[in-house]
């Protein structure tokens, strides 16, 4: 009989943060001694960087799923197979590899081609701030190379390969390499970063970090500065994390917002404030309800910045972070319904029965989810209907979790008008609770924000909201 103890160590990625648990190191901090098993963990474990359960963690794994032994080596890229019956992805990013994957677990052999304009190398994107604050170099992000994950998953990679067009009509991709057939089409295209409008003569060394080739811009300027001025436009979720990372690491940042507060949009005004103050507290210089206008070069290659109050900074690193846009360029090409992102129904089907969409560029129910969490969830019920089942993706959004490691923040942010009240504020962090009234004048909770050490409650607030969302959507 063969147990746990016989087989290789393996890994596990936290979904919410990108923490790997690694058997063979275990978490000694965290009480769990080298050589633990996954299987071995107590259930009240904690994530080590963002408290979470090991529910919230997948087997990062490099051996094939169970039965796939006998796949066939994905075909060589300079091939385009010609399969009616095949399944086209477009994308190579984590929603397109965890479609895959969800296909995979059901069904080992119908064809699947991923085309994607990278070359859909498997990393987690949430780590890239804090790889920027490490020093981790592009490639210690690679977790494993696309052709490998093809080959794995029995699937026909066909990489740097952009995608032109949809010929919906005889149901045809349209690459600069030919016509590729579908029976369903996923649309997996992700969103990107809006380009600032920067006048001055070096404008175009502004960064914005979306993918790993930015990544690597990135590093090459920051190595070239062990206490780097790093100056970052957009105080959002990416803004502020890179903000809290690098100057964690001994960078000297500056963040620059329209808004009054980091995260206005997304935290009660009392809870911004506060984060406000702990990048204070951190060393970060905000500069508020301002932009950035010019950024020129300077002596000796370090640049400057002149923001729209007329401040001038210096500064060997401008990082611009505003928010991320769904591509729809090619859905709206082909005449599907798109608004902020492809219109998708609650089957993740968009207006054309054969094509769906999902992660980062896909709108459901009027909302943007560009997270992980929703991404898997989506993922999760495509695989099924692509296989045949029947099922429906809920659309309950989840907690938006905040790595700012100053101030680590856990959201879940309403999605009814109602009121913010805070419960807790103390010196070590913070919970608001959101509440509504329903038609009855019946007040429910509908969100809530906690900072500090209260995001351990993340749990007992999610579970409530869960369940009213469910009941609502019956
Ligand atoms: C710095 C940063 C930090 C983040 N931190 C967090 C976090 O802490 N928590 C969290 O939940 N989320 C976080 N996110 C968001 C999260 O990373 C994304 O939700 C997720 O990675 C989106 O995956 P995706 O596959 O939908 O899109 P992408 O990763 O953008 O992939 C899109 C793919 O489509 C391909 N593509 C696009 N157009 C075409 C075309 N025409 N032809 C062919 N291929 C095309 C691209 O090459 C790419 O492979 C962060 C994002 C960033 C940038």
């Amino acid at each position: 009989m063969t147990t746990s103890a016989d087989r290789p160590y393996r890994r596990y990625l936290c979904i919410v943060c990108g923490f790997i648990y690694d058997e063979s190191q275990g978490d000694p901090d965290g009480g769990l001694p080298p050589g633990t098993r996954y299987e071995d963990i107590p259930d009240d474990w904690e994530c080590p960087d963002c408290g979470v359960r090991k529910q919230d963690f997948v087997l990062l794994t490099t051996e094939s799923p169970s039965g796939a032994a006998t796949m066939q080596p994905a075909t060589p890229s300079s091939a385009l197979p010609n399969e009616a019956e095949q399944i086209v992805i477009v994308g190579g990013g984590m929603a397109a590899w965890t479609l895959v994957e969800s296909i995979r677990q059901r069904d080992n052999s119908v064809p699947i081609v991923v085309v994607s304009r990278c070359s859909s190398e498997i990393y987690y994107k949430p780590q890239l701030s804090a790889a920027a604050a490490t020093g981790q170099s592009p490639d210690d992000l690679v977790i494993a190379s696309g052709e490998h994950q093809a080959n794995r998953l029995n699937v026909t990679l066909v990489a740097h390969t952009r995608v032109l067009g949809i010929d919906r009509a005889n149901r045809r991709l349209i690459t600069p390499r030919g016509g590729l057939p579908y029976r369903y089409l996923v649309l997996a295209v992700g969103a990107h970063q809006p380009k600032p409008i920067l006048s001055g003569n070096a404008s175009h060394q502004v960064v914005q970090v979306n993918d790993l080739t930015d990544y690597r811009l990135l590093r090459k300027q920051l190595d070239a500065h062990p206490s780097a001025r790093v100056v970052i436009l957009g105080a959002g979720l990416i803004g502020c994390e890179f903000a809290d990372d690098l100057s964690g690491a001994g960078h000297a940042v500056s963040l620059i917002d329209m808004a009054a507060h980091p995260l206005a949009r997304l935290l009660p005004t009392g809870l911004s404030q506060r984060l406000a103050e702990q990048f204070q507290h951190r060393g970060i210089t905000l500069y508020t309800e301002t932009t950035l206008e010019t950024v020129e070069q300077y002596d000796g290659g370090s640049l400057r910045v002149t923001l729209a109050n007329g401040q001038c900074l210096y500064a060997d690193a401008v990082i611009s972070a505003l928010g991320l846009t769904p591509n729809v360029a090619l859905a709206l090409q082909a005449g599907l319904k798109a608004n902020k992102g492809v219109v998708a129904d609650t089957q993740l089907r968009t207006s054309d029965r054969h094509i769906f969409a999902l992660g980062d560029c896909v709108e459901h129910q009027a909302q943007l989810l560009p997270f992980i969490k929703p991404l898997k969830a989506q993922a999760s019920v495509l695989g099924a209907l692509l296989c045949g089942e029947n099922t429906h993706y809920s659309g309950i959004p989840s907690t938006i979790i905040i790595k700012t490691p100053c101030y680590p923040i856990a959201v879940w942010p309403p999605q009814e008008q109602g009121e913010w009240v805070e419960h807790v504020a103390n010196k070590e962090g913070a919970t608001f609770l959101h509440y509504s009234r329903d038609s009855a004048g019946q007040q429910r909770l509908t969100g809530f924000a906690l900072a500090g050490p209260y995001t351990r409650e993340v749990r007992h607030f999610e579970a409530q909201l869960s369940q009213v969302a469910s009941a609502l959507r019956l």
